[in-house]
């Protein structure tokens, strides 16, 4: 299913132009506008879902597929000297377009990038509550 009114699916539907530097008959993946780094590329499904709660499995699984050959795309073309994956679910995780997308951010040394946390540091019984809760 496409959203009419989700800038994402014009574009992995090839209804806006951009900068594509893969395609195949379920994703694009385009350079993003604002990157973070050169070569900071997207993957988008061509079929819309908001974030990975919603993504098919069949999506789920070929979205990694995708990930790998394009990175070892990017690693092969670029100099590059790592590479982040992010993928952000909501807007208090950081997602702005919502349409399911995954960053592939090439890292160089000294980019002046960082794309980290803060390590905090729960205490055992904390750590057994939180994985009790979820496994519960
Ligand atoms: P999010 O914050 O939702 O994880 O990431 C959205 C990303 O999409 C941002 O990095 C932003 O720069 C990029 N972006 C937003 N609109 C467009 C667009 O129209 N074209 C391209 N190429 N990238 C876009
Ligand atoms: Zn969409």
């Amino acid at each position: 299913m496409k959203d009419s009114n989700c800038i994402f699916c014009k574009i992995a539907n090839g209804e806006i132009p951009s900068n594509t530097i893969y395609e195949d008959d379920d994703f694009r993946v385009i350079l993003d506008n604002g990157p973070a780094t050169k070569g900071h590329a997207l993957i988008l499904p061509k079929e819309h879902y908001a974030d990975l709660f919603e993504l098919s499995d069949e999506a789920a699984s070929k979205a990694l597929i995708v990930a790998k050959k394009v990175s070892a795309q990017l690693k092969d073309k670029l100099n590059i000297d790592g590479l982040n994956v992010v993928q952000n679910n909501g807007e208090t995780a950081g997602q702005t377009v919502k349409h399911f997308h995954i960053h592939l951010i090439p890292r160089y040394k000294n980019d002046g990038q960082h794309i980290l946390w803060n390590p905090t540091e729960p205490s055992a019984e904390e750590l057994v509550q939180i994985r009790d809760i979820i496994n519960g």
